[in-house]
């Protein structure tokens, strides 16, 4: 069997599939992916992906922002699937600096906030942030996608910028890491729409119908389940009930009627009352009656 692909590499896919546009947005793009990708310092910038799509739109987008090329860029997937790019020219670097405002010996980075003023660079910022540093779990196993930074800063200053979008993830420190998380279906859903995702984002959707579904058909033959118990042990009370009674030397002084209702239940211990109605050829209140009397009975017999 062909293992499925990760759910991850199939949403990165698909983001990547978004055209690169407005300057703004590449810039945006690129951002996200620097202050969320391996290594970003003033002397050097690198960036590792495991996924094909990305190394592809990595180098568009660098060249759309920037007008820049990678130092390093691989010419194939090296061992483990990764692809590893670089740049280490200090005029490239400095370009790149430049347009975030940053200067050349800053090594802790603040989130320039003018750079992600309009909310489709924004959205632009966060799939960058995704693709460079997210992941996120197939949605029949867990619901969970995250992304992380070395940034300290960073993980806090994007916060204002998720309530921009009406969303709230929360944060957890993991060794070097400040991850961002979501942990919420219709969160993750939202997330994935708004960097530009929706076919991901329908398929967490449609994966929560169905464990709905299917969690509702669980409980309801549970309740059957239950119902049946009920009416097993409502039967059983009935039948050691009649055979008090046949012991007796009451069973003999029984009318007709009571004595073949008697039987039919014994003889039918496994039928709900309904299908005994039935089956005894009266309606099922006057069975009903007839059982209660018959317990009645058996209970002067004590
Ligand atoms: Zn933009």
């Amino acid at each position: 069997m062909v293992p499925r692909e990760s759910f991850s590499s199939v949403a990165k896919a698909e983001l990547c599939r978004d055209k690169i546009s407005r300057t703004c947005c590449a810039r945006a793009e690129a951002y996200g992916v620097l202050l969320f990708c391996n290594t970003f310092l003033p002397s050097e910038i690198r960036i590792v992906t495991t996924s094909e799509p990305v190394a592809k739109r990595l180098q568009r987008l660098f060249r759309r922002a920037f007008q820049i090329s990678f130092d390093q860029r691989p010419k194939e997937m090296l061992q483990g699937g990764k692809y590893v790019f670089s740049i280490i020219d200090p005029d490239k670097l400095s370009t790149i600096l430049d347009t975030y405002g940053y200067g050349k010996d800053q090594l802790s980075h603040h989130v320039n906030y003018a750079v992600l003023e309009d909310s489709c660079c924004q959205a632009a910022f966060f799939r960058g942030a995704f693709l460079a540093g997210g992941s996120i779990l197939d949605p029949q196993k867990r619901y969970h996608l995250e992304f992380a930074t070395s940034h300290y800063h960073v993980a806090r200053e994007i916060q204002p910028l998720m309530a921009e979008l009406e969303l709230a993830p929360k944060t957890v420190v993991r060794g070097a890491s400040y991850v961002t998380y979501f942990k919420q279906s219709e969160a993750i859903s939202d997330f994935l729409t708004t960097i530009g995702a929706p076919l991901a984002a329908m398929e967490i959707m449609n994966t929560k119908l169905e464990k709905n579904i299917y969690n509702k058909v669980n409980r309801r033959s549970n309740c059957d389940m239950a119902n049946l118990d009920k009416a097993v042990a409502a039967a059983q009370k009935q039948i050691s009930t009649i055979q008090r009674l046949r012991q007796s030397s009451l069973w003999d002084t029984l009318p007709d009627t009571l004595r073949l209702t008697a039987v039919l239940r014994v003889e039918n211990p496994e039928l709900p009352l309904s299908q005994l109605a039935e089956l005894g050829g009266i309606s099922k209140s006057c069975l009903n009656h007839r059982l209660r009397k018959l317990t009645e009975l058996a209970g002067s017999c004590d």
